[in-house]
């Protein structure tokens, strides 16, 4: 059961210059993504800096309000709610941010950090959340919890921050949880610890996640599913073991090929796709096929005729005039 749902998600942001004809221009952020995730499951979200991934968790979790589209969260449309059922949903919807220098007030102690989820959504009583802030340190692998709780977030490692951030995300035992970039602040050694962590408590927890990332190996390590975003669009949706054995879009092949292989050898054996040029400017989105700028393949019809998202077998979808197989 599809538990998150967008249809013709679309967010545009309205800058100050205007054309050379004095229309006022805006940022085509995201521009008209549909996709869903299933109740249990981690759908990974890839693409470069600035194609819109961290927009589209935004709009999830109702922190933006989308230009168009819809958003279906647990059967209930997201912007046609009143603000009371907004606020019951919010505690079953959490996200995990990806600095997690910047994300920790550093004048409050963990104690402090920890029970504000249950201030804001519960009526728990001060001993009830000293229980459940420590049963939280326990669960994320701060152990033991009472050397911990009362300390500040300059006394922690960068590692050990991201589990107090993954702690206050799930500590109102949300349903679904979006992590943005959470582990690309980390070293690599402290990032396999922390992945390791976080597909241990999806399990555990059955949490359905939207794990946001430009790392197809974090991809390929956390999630079960995976949408390729370029330029405010998704160009590639499949499960993730049938996208690295057949990428269907030119995009998707030069990423996957630009990820380094477990065994070094074919990773050195393999051709790399570099691609030309930098992405066009979301501003003036280019027409047709948005990346028919770089794409090595490009044909005739690739410059006027944009490719809808189509569905090729079982859940594997691409947006490719040529849909190579
Ligand atoms: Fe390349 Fe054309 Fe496919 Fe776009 S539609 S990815 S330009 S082949």
């Amino acid at each position: 059961m599809a538990l998150i749902q967008t249809q013709n998600l679309r967010k545009y942001f309205p800058i100050q210059s205007m054309s050379f004809f004095g229309k006022k221009e805006k940022v085509h952020a995201v521009d008209g993504v549909t996709f869903q995730i299933e109740e249990g499951n981690t759908f990974g979200l890839v693409g470069e800096s600035g194609c819109g991934k961290s927009t589209v968790g935004r709009l999830l979790l109702a922190l933006l309000e989308p230009s168009g589209g819809t958003v279906n969260c647990f059967g209930k449309d997201l912007f046609n709610i009143t603000p009371k059922e907004l606020f019951q949903l919010r505690a079953q919807m959490q996200i995990i941010f990806q600095d997690p220098f910047a994300s920790l007030n550093p004048r409050k102690t963990v104690r402090q950090i920890l029970s504000k989820p249950f201030s804001i959504h519960t009526k728990m009583s001060r001993k009830e959340q000293e229980k459940a802030i420590l049963n939280l340190l326990d669960l994320v692998g701060l152990s033991p919890p009472e050397f911990y709780i009362s300390r500040h977030p300059h006394e922690f490692s960068g590692g050990q921050r991201q589990r107090i951030g993954i702690a206050r995300a799930l500590a109102v035992n949300p349903k679904f949880v979006v992590a943005d970039e959470a582990v690309s602040a980390l070293d690599i050694s402290v990032q396999a610890q922390i992945l390791k962590l976080f597909k241990k408590l999806q399990e555990e927890l059955h949490l359905t996640c939207l794990f946001i990332t430009h790392d197809l190996a974090v991809v390929r390590s956390v999630c079960s599913q995976v949408g390729v975003m370029y330029l405010g669009r998704l160009v590639e949706i499949a499960a993730v073991d049938e996208l690295f054995e057949k990428q269907c879009h030119p995009y998707t092949r030069a990423l996957c090929s630009a990820t380094p292989l477990p065994n070094p050898s074919a990773t050195r054996s393999r051709k790399q796709i570099i691609l030309e040029g930098d992405i066009p400017s979301p501003i003036h989105p280019p027409t047709g096929c948005r990346f028919h700028t770089r794409c090595p393949k490009r044909f005739d019809p690739c410059d006027q005729k944009e490719p809808e998202l189509m569905t090729l077998e079982g859940d594997h979808q691409v947006a490719c005039h040529l849909r190579l197989i």
